[in-house]
């Protein structure tokens, strides 16, 4: 992993989208999908490992931090001199981000902050020297009330107090490191507040929704990497007295997988030129593509060792192994199930906002507003 590290640290791969000035690739949205796809295809644990560090562990730094923030941690960061973990998720609170319960008290001097709490399943957070630390802070409100709202830090473990615990035993993505990460007492300046007291959650949304991008390109990879190894395996092994291939029904698998995989790969680069050309409002199509991909390459990995035969279940083949790495795409980076109900809530919102409006026009007295939209609806 080592070797592997220094190798990609040479090509600038985990300061992908880092502007040169801080000594990163200056890569746009497109490359860094390309980047992703390449590693998703070869080693989706791997990619894990560099999606937590770049497009999520110092995410927020790019898109939040000041200028003395970026000039003091990307140049590291970016060259892979360092590491960045994303610590969101603790042991009572994983798709309820708001609910978290690590805390950050301002010290009586207003100088720095001490956060106390735990955080659980953190990508790289075994050697990171970097965190993206959530916790919740009293914020003052308007009325003169305090309220806790989450905020977020960037936290050393040069500061002291924090440890990480073991590599957790996983079913897939082995060659990530998946820790608890535990902050006791640490000390963090003021300056290290990122993006504003109590805009935490905004934060930590918008870093999510920025890399989001990251696992359905790499879902692309693993899928054409499926597609490759079962198109050469369907065109050589023969069965029946002819090649697999030439079955009506392996035909209909393999269109499908390869549908599957055009769609999610459109996705892919449809969403990141759009966020080239400077489109800022694309939550929407970032977690219909996150729920796409990696409901897709789980069906086209299925369907690749079904087409393998008993092949297919053999580790030798090594489909059974980026089967398992497929699974927790599911589930984190927000859970598919919880992305479908932001999906079909942000359709109502529009829908609602609509009908609100509609409503008021018919309250003021405007009843033929509703004539209006009852001939709208008819046509
Ligand atoms: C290998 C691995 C690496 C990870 N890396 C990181 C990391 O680097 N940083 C980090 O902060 N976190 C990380 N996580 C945590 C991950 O983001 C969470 O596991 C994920 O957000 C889901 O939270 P949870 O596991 O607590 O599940 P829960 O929130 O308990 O949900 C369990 C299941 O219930 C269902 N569900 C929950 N809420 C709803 C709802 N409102 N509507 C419908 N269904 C619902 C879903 O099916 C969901 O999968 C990682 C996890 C794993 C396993």
């Amino acid at each position: 992993m080592n070797l592997t590290k220094a190798f990609l640290a040479d090509l600038g791969a985990f300061g992908a989208l880092v502007p040169e000035e801080y000594e990163g690739a200056g890569m746009n949205n497109t490359q860094m999908a390309r980047l992703a796809e390449l590693v998703g295809a070869n080693d989706l644990g791997l990619g894990v490992m560099m999606g937590a560090h770049q497009s999520i562990g110092y995410k927020g730094i790019l898109l939040y931090g000041s200028e003395e923030q970026k000039k003091k941690y990307l140049p590291d960061l970016a060259t892979g001199r360092k590491f960045a973990s994303f610590c969101l998720t603790e042991p009572s609170s994983g798709s309820d981000a708001n609910s978290i319960r690590t805390r950050a008290e301002l010290s009586p001097d207003g100088k720095h902050y001490l956060i106390n709490g735990n955080k659980i399943w953190i990508s790289n957070g075994g050697f990171a020297k970097v965190f993206t630390v959530f916790a919740q802070t009293p914020v003052k409100q308007a009325d003169g009330t305090t309220k806790d709202k989450v905020s977020a830090f960037i936290v050393e473990r040069d500061f002291g107090g924090v440890t990480s615990g073991q590599g957790e035993k996983k079913m897939g993505i082995k060659g990530s490191n998946t820790v608890e990460v535990h902050f006791e007492n640490v000390k963090v300046p003021v300056e290290n507040l990122l993006g504003g007291e109590g805009n935490g959650f905004k934060v930590a949304m918008n870093i999510l929704n920025n890399g989001r991008f990251g696992i359905p390109a790499a879902c692309t990879g693993a899928m054409k990497h499926c597609i490759m190894k079962t198109v050469e395996h369907v065109s050589s092994r023969t069965q029946f007295g002819k090649k697999l291939m030439e079955f009506g029904d392996v035909q209909e698998k393999l269109a499908d997988m390869i549908v599957r995989h055009y769609v999610t790969e459109s996705i892919v680069y449809m969403l990141a030129g759009s966020m080239d050309k400077g489109v800022t409002d694309y939550q929407l199509e970032a977690a219909i593509g996150k729920i796409a991909a990696s409901d897709n390459a789980w069906i086209v990995c299925d369907n690749a060792i079904q087409l393998h035969g008993g092949m297919g279940f053999m580790t030798e083949t090594g489909l059974e192994r980026v089967l398992r790495d497929l699974r927790i795409f599911k589930i984190f980076e927000g859970a598919n199930d919880v992305l479908r109900l932001f999906v079909s809530l942000t359709g109502s919102q529009h829908a609602g906002k609509h009908l609100q409006q509609l409503a008021s026009d018919i309250k003021a007295g405007g009843i033929s507003s509703l004539f209006g939209e009852v001939k709208r609806r008819t046509k």
